[in-house]
């Protein structure tokens, strides 16, 4: 199962016990503009984490013109490009189950458009563009804005804490892989997995001796034999 199957089944088990969070800080797999859209209007739940970046050839060169280089006008179903020219067809499109609206661009424009190379490869085809219905949409362009500030990234941080939770686990505990075969043991086995963390981190806690150094390398006692520090 794929990390983003279970956000909103999380989210509602949450909310059924009375602990939906105000803040949710998730890695790029739990979201999407939809999950950051159902879990505001169903929990008031703020989904906090990177969202796939554009993956257009444009984007990827960080050159040319990428889907935020164009205006988009929602009363009127129209786009306008870079070089000022306007849609001539807007239409809804479903594509692996996704609600998406394909905005093309007049191939006339196009063809003669001084700055194509910038825009699309194809020889003869005008540009087209994919994008999500408008919430959506406004979602993913703001958070793509934001993800790549200072002050978001200094936000996000704190997701740092779950990563080296998690990381323990897996190297201590082998929580990568279940011992046993269905889910109701497998859900013993990470019940636990979690009472083993919190035993091992509450003795650390009152472990107040300090920790040993580590032994001295053997490329580390030669440097320093054979370079001695200054007296
Ligand atoms: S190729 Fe078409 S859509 Fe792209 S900038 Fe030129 S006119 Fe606009």
């Amino acid at each position: 199962m794929q990390d983003g199957q279970v956000t909103e089944q999380i989210h509602d088990d949450l909310a059924a016990r009375g602990l939906a969070p105000a803040e949710h800080v998730v890695d790029t797999a739990y979201l999407s503009p939809a999950h950051i859209e159902r879990a505001r209007r169903v929990h008031g739940i703020t989904l906090l984490g990177p969202i796939v970046p554009d993956h257009s050839h444009q984007a990827r060169a960080e050159k040319g013109f990428d889907k935020s280089a164009f205006t988009i006008d929602w009363d009127n179903r129209q786009a306008t490009c870079p070089q000022g020219a306007v849609s001539r067809e807007w239409r809804g499109l479903r594509i692996s189950g996704h609600d998406y609206i394909q905005v093309k661009f007049a191939k006339a424009d196009c063809l003669a458009c001084p700055v194509r190379a910038q825009c699309t490869d194809s020889a003869v085809r005008p540009r087209a563009l994919a994008l999500l219905p408008q919430p959506l949409h406004e979602i993913q362009t703001h958070n793509r804005l934001e993800q790549a500030t200072e002050e978001w990234q200094q936000r996000y941080a704190i997701r740092a804490g779950i990563e080296a939770t998690l990381s323990q686990n897996i190297r201590t505990c082998g929580l990568r892989r279940t011992r046993y075969r269905g889910l109701a043991r497998t859900h013993v086995q990470h019940v636990l997995t979690a009472m083993a963390c919190n035993l091992h981190r509450l003795a650390d806690w009152f472990d107040s001796a300090p920790r040993k150094r580590r032994r001295e390398g053997c490329f580390h006692a030669l440097c320093t034999t054979m370079f001695p520090a200054p007296a």
